[in-house]
């Protein structure tokens, strides 16, 4: 898509748990190329609104049009295969396994054979795209160096920039990431920070969860803040910074 034309669009985007309504009528819009914040205290709903962008959960109602196509209610693969790729607050790579063979898991996904028949290693050819997209992808986050490491000995910096390049193989026009720098060092913040600015010139749209208001200052374009499931302010981050019904939401949490 072209930089600033409209690719999602979320509207009056409800979930339920019994009497919870932990997203309450949301609505938001992403441009191509965009920066957005999603932010609101813990429990405000930005996981769960996640997990219905992506398929993860269905929602109780509501539309979510991704490039024209309506997403709502379409199971996950359908959407990551269609573009929207994310990585998730607790870390999800697999014990025991090289960092390679976790990012190869987001290629398999995307491969035209499907996961199991390429763990089964029935297409040898389709088996060396997969290893090739999943070293560009690690060389894309500066982890080539570690692609033999099993996932488990890296830092938990070094673990979600992991998480990045496994969501990266599904080459997305839409990225989500949910607190991708929560409990990381200063150094390792930085680093994934450099790595946001390079995909957003390389034209990514990224939809990011984050607590860190610094990390979030520096890297959007725009802010949309949640409270207790329902869209409490949207603007550049500066209007939002000032916005006294948003510092009462923080402080009062
Ligand atoms: P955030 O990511 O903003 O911290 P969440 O989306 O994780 O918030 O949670 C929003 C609310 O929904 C919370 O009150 C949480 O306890 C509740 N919730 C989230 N997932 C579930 C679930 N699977 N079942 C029941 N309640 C849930
Ligand atoms: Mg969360």
């Amino acid at each position: 898509p072209e930089r600033g034309a409209e690719i999602l669009r979320a509207t009056a985007l409800r979930k339920q748990f019994g009497g919870l309504v932990a997203v309450n009528d949301v609505g938001f819009h992403l441009s191509a190329g965009e920066v957005v914040g999603l932010i609101g205290p813990n429990g405000a709903g930005k996981s769960t609104t996640f997990n219905l962008l992506t398929g993860v959960l269905s929602a109780t109602k509501g539309s979510v049009a991704f490039l024209g196509e309506e997403i709502c209610g379409r199971a996950a693969r359908h959407i990551a295969t269609r573009g929207v790729a994310r990585t998730f607050q607790h870390v999800k790579l697999v014990h025991g396994m090289t960092v390679l063979d976790n990012v190869a898991l987001g290629a398999h996904l995307r491969a035209a054979s499907g996961p199991l028949r390429a763990a089964l290693k029935l297409d040898r050819a389709e088996e060396a795209r997969i290893f090739a997209l999943a070293w560009q992808q690690l060389h894309r986050v500066g982890l080539a160096h570690c692609a033999h490491l099993v996932a488990d000995e890296l830092s938990l910096g070094q673990q979600r920039l992991v998480e990045i390049a496994r969501a990266l193989c599904l080459d997305p026009v839409l990225l989500l990431l949910d607190e991708p720098a929560a409990g990381l060092r200063h150094l390792e913040k930085a680093a994934l920070a450099k790595l946001l600015d390079k995909l957003r010139a390389e034209g990514m749209t990224i939809l990011l969860v984050e607590h860190d208001m610094d990390f979030v200052m520096n890297l959007t374009d725009r802010l949309v803040v949640m409270n207790f499931g329902a869209e409490l302010a949207q603007g550049r981050p500066k209007e939002i910074q000032d916005n006294p019904a948003v510092i009462e939401a923080y402080l009062g949490s």
